[in-house]
This record gives structure tokens, sequence and C-alpha cells, in this order.
């Protein structure tokens, strides 16, 4: 990994270094299993005393190459790629937590890791307290318990749009002993370093901007590599093993004990393995990540600045509005831009809104985000359906709310589209 590279040349040159004669493009490694010398070779493997390729449920050459360049993007010691989003926020937990453990987590989350939080971790004994992100830091401790061992949020919430405090979070985190997960799924390495603001992990739905085509279901969990897990709370990295003959993770690996004992131990038990044609779409993809999201970014704050002016419209969040609540924290936590997500409110019910979706010709509603194509989605009715009422409200998904997705189109056809869709309500 080179760490002089700047981020474009590492989105491109990064992860898979061909020797002369092999494939100057990343192959697609599509192998269940591995050829071995001997038996004793593939014991060192299983004994993890030997790296190297096993079976393709731990590892494998195409998967491995994401994770370098993912790793070398958000310069970390390393990565493990995942089935998906969900999969790579439930592992980063889960290698931390037991039954009876406890997390706090920032409400303004993805809906779909709310429920995660709320309903699946609790039926497996893992509590989660859910905390307004702004709230004060020494409420915030108070929270903080013998049993807690992380505290986690959102980069730029989806679809709230906060900007996470990060120098707070770190704080908390640094106070409290516990590692600081950040989801940087909708700002990128490219528009924020969780690194630089002091967070200890960082998951990505690669779903997203990182394929950024829309082909791959992908995750990932990168380890930063900067937090010390001999601190009396994080048994399971520091002692003994039962299934590796009694390998204590931080003694052999150190810095990468968490990354390597998520990826021994979860992805061997849990199998929520990426497929290796994911992993070269989404390195594909990642190749152009640095272009893609100024092009979001851009295309967004034009189009946040346009409905601004609009009589049909109420209100518009996006971070880099300068009456935004969150303009401050943008500009202290982002660069670059602020990503491709803006919401608006929609004067008028619901069926408005949906007269307005009907109308769009350019635009698809579509349930994702985060690829070259323009979406809308109203997410009190879809991706946050299953909350309560009262859930909906305080994670920011609002009746009138609409999410925008922005492309990577050209400007004036989305804006065309937009204008000729408010001229149908
Ligand atoms: N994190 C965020 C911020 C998301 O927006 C999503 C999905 O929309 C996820 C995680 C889950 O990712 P996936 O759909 O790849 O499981």
């Amino acid at each position: 990994m080179s760490k002089n590279w700047k981020l474009g040349t590492k989105c491109i040159q990064e992860g898979y270094k061909p020797k002369a004669g092999e494939p100057r493009i990343l192959p697609i490694a599509q192998t269940v299993s591995y050829k071995f010398e001997d038996p004793e070779h593939l014991a060192n493997l299983f004994n993890l005393s030997e790296a190297g390729h096993l079976y393709t449920r731990i590892s494998n050459p195409t998967t491995e190459a994401l994770e370098n360049k993912y790793a070398a993007l958000e310069e970390g010691v390393g990565a493990v790629a995942v089935s998906s989003g969900q999969s790579a926020i439930l592992l980063s937990i889960l290698n931390l937590c037991n039954a009876g453990d406890h997390i706090v987590s920032s409400i303004n989350i993805y809906g779909g890791t709310f429920n995660l939080f709320n309903v699946t971790l609790k039926k497996l004994g893992i509590e989660v307290t859910f905390i307004d992100p702004d709230e004060e830091k020494e409420e915030i401790l108070k929270l903080i318990r013998e049993n807690t061992k992380a505290i986690y949020g959102e980069t730029i919430g989806n679809p709230s749009l906060n900007i996470l405090d990060f120098e707070k979070f770190a704080a908390i985190a640094e106070e409290a002993g516990i590692p600081f997960i950040i989801d940087n799924t909708l700002a990128t390495p490219y528009i924020c370093k969780p690194k630089e603001h002091g967070a200890n992990i960082v998951v990505h739905s690669t779903t997203k901007y990182s394929d950024g085509h829309a082909t791959s279901i992908g995750g990932i969990i990168i380890d930063l590599g900067n937090f010390n897990w001999d601190n009396g709370k994080f048994q399971g990295l520091v002692e003994p093993d039962e299934s590796y003959h009694g390998l204590k993770y931080w003694n052999t690996f150190k810095e990468a004990a968490y990354i390597t004992k998520l990826r021994v131990t979860l992805l061997r038990d849990l199998g929520c393995t990426m497929s290796p044609f994911n992993a070269f779409l989404t390195n594909l993809g990642l190749e152009t990540l640095h272009l893609r999201m100024q092009r979001h970014s851009d295309n967004a704050l034009a189009l946040a600045r346009w409905l601004k002016e609009q009589s049909k419209v109420s209100w518009v969040n996006y971070p880099l509005l300068n009456d935004n609540k969150h303009y401050e924290s943008a500009n202290k936590y982002l660069k670059n831009g602020a990503s491709g997500i803006l919401t608006f409110g929609i004067k008028g019910d619901f069926k408005i809104a949906e007269k307005f979706i009907k109308g769009l010709k350019l635009a698809s509603l579509v349930v994702t985000l985060g690829d070259v194509r323009t979406y809308v989605i109203h997410p009190y009715s879809t991706t946050h359906r299953q909350l309560s009422e009262e859930e909906k409200l305080k994670s920011g998904a609002t009746p009138e709310l609409i999410r925008v997705s922005i492309g990577i189109e050209d400007i004036e056809d989305i804006i065309y589209d937009f204008n000729e869709a408010f001229q149908c309500i």
C-alpha cells in the first residue's frame, strides 16, 4: 500500500498489483477452493500460522484485492468484504459483543440498521440505547455502562442527512474505552475520512456509491488499527480462542487483531461472504469513485439550490446549503462536497408527493441510493415503514419528505425533469 498516493490514484491503483505476465486487470477467481502442496501446508493455513487462501467462504484473491483497496482508501490495517451492508454492520458488532452486552447508537441511521439494532440484536441478547446525536457529551456518557462495547453512528445520516459530530463521538469513545464504529456509506472516503476524526472501525454498504452502478449487493468492514483492545473490556480479542487452539488475537496480530478475528471466526461461522464476481464489479466501480462523487455532490448542491426557489417546496435539506443546521459540521468534516443525497418537503400531503413522483420521467422510483442514475423515494412509506410513528419521526422520516439520490446525468436535464413533475401537482 502506498501511503503517499492521493485518493483518486488509490481508487485505480490499490488492491491488485500484478506481477510480470499476470493479467493487468483484476481477474475473477471464480473458485471455491485452492490447491495445497502437502498436508502440512494446509494444516498451517488452518492454524493461522501461515497466510493464504483456504476456502472462499473465508477469503478469495479477487475479494482480497477489493479489501486491500478499501483498507488503503480508509487508511486502515485490513478489511473484510461481506455479502451486504447489513452483514457488515452485524459482524462489526458481533465481533465485540456477546449476549448481555450493550452498545450506544445515534438514532439518525438507516431504517434497516435501526431494525437490526432494535429488534434482531435484542433477540440475540445485545441491547442498544439510541441517542439523539446532538445530545450533550455528558448526557451521552451517562448512558455508557460496564457492558457497553461500542458507540455507533453514520457520517451522513440516512435520510436525516445530519452530519455526525465526530469530535464528540470520538471523545466519548475514548473516555469510555470503547471503539467508535462509523457507517461511512453515504460519504465514502472521497468526502470524509473517519480516521482523521477519531473513528476506529468503518463500515460501508458497498451496494451504494462504492459499486456506484447498482449491480452488486455488498458490504465491508475496515479496521483502522487504532484501538487498544487490551483494556480489560474485550476478552474475545485478548484471551485464548478455543476454536484456534488457544490463539490470542491481540498478542498475535496486534493492531490487526479485530479484523483478523472477524474473518477467521465470524466469516468462517456465519458465512456471509461476498462473491468474487461482486467483488470484481465493486472494485471496477471503485476505480471511478473520486470522479463520480464529485459529480454527485456538484449536482446535488445545484438541485438543492434550485429546489429552494420553487413555490411548491416547503423546505430543502442539504448539508451544504448555508442555512442548513449542519452547515458548520459539513464544512468541518466533509471535503469535496456533501455527497448526492438531499431531501425536500413538498407542500401538501403524501398524495401530492405521490403525484410529483409519478410525474418524473428521468428520475425513477427505486429502493436504493448512490448510483449513477437519479432516484427518488418516500422513506416514510417504504424504507422506514416498519418503524413506529414515533421512531419514524425521530429518525427523520417525516410524511412530506422526499429523498433524492442524485445521479451523474447532466444537471440541466435533472432540473428539467423535476420542473415538469412540479407542473403535474
Ligand atoms: N448503511 C446505510 C447508510 C444504508 O443506506 C444501507 C442501505 O440502504 C445499509 C447500510 C445497508 O446496506 P445493504 O443494503 O447493502 O445491506
